[in-house]
């Protein structure tokens, strides 16, 4: 199967799946959305109320902060995938529950697998959770990292943001800081064309960076 039938068989699999307790009190699950072929993947926490009536994800308030912040850096929406680590909304927007994370955790990898995204930027904590699980996002937002051979980018969320205006600033810096990233994804992929984006063992001084706890 090639991306695009990957992706759309994981949308289908979403949009009826009842593998958590969310799948009770959604409207409409909300799997993703973008090209096939994008190789900037964003993800964030889970649909909030406009999510949920229509299905497409970052669609309300913090959906137009992240639009905002995507058009500062000249990077068009319509060329990044963008997806959140549960893909129903959770009720009253709370926060999405352990087992919510690991029932879900399945769409999200096979959406990485299908897309092989050369960076992948992460909103908020629980999607930073899942790919630098010591971190703390106060002291690494802004920063890349290489996890198992991809660029990872934590971010605050939009959403923390429009709460807590003080962290707008580093948010808005920390995105400016993406085109670099991008380009130094592109480079290493460039040099290295026949290296799996993926290694099949962990590259070792990453995995010492893990243990001595430099996340
Ligand atoms: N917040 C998220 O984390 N995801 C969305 O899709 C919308 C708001
Ligand atoms: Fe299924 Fe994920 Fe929705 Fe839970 S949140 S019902 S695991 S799609």
């Amino acid at each position: 199967m090639g991306r695009t039938e990957l992706l759309n068989e994981i949308n289908q699999q979403v949009s009826v799946c009842e593998k958590c307790e969310l799948h009770f009190s959604r409207k409409t699950a909300v799997p993703g959305e973008g090209p096939a072929e994008a190789q900037i993947l964003f993800i964030g926490e889970g649909p909030g109320f406009f999510e949920n009536e229509q299905g497409r994800p970052f669609v309300g308030q913090a959906g137009k902060l992240l639009d905002s912040l995507l058009v500062e850096i000249g990077l068009e929406r319509s060329k990044v995938y963008i997806t959140n680590v549960v893909k129903c909304r959770p009720p009253g927007n709370r926060d999405p529950l352990p087992e919510e994370l690991t029932a879900c955790n399945d769409y999200l990898e096979r959406q990485i697998a299908a897309l092989q995204p050369r960076v992948i930027v992460t909103l908020g904590r629980y999607s930073m959770a899942k790919f630098l699980p010591t971190a703390k996002i106060s002291e690494v937002h802004g920063q890349s990292r290489w996890v198992k051979g991809r660029l990872i980018a934590p971010m605050y969320h939009p959403a923390a943001a429009l709460h807590q205006p003080s962290l707008k600033p580093a948010l808005v810096k920390d995105f400016q800081k993406l085109p670099e990233y991008i380009q130094l994804a592109e480079s290493r992929s460039a040099e290295n064309p026949c290296e799996p984006v993926i290694p099949a063992e962990p590259v070792q001084h990453e995995e010492n960076a893990e243990q001595l706890n430099l996340f």
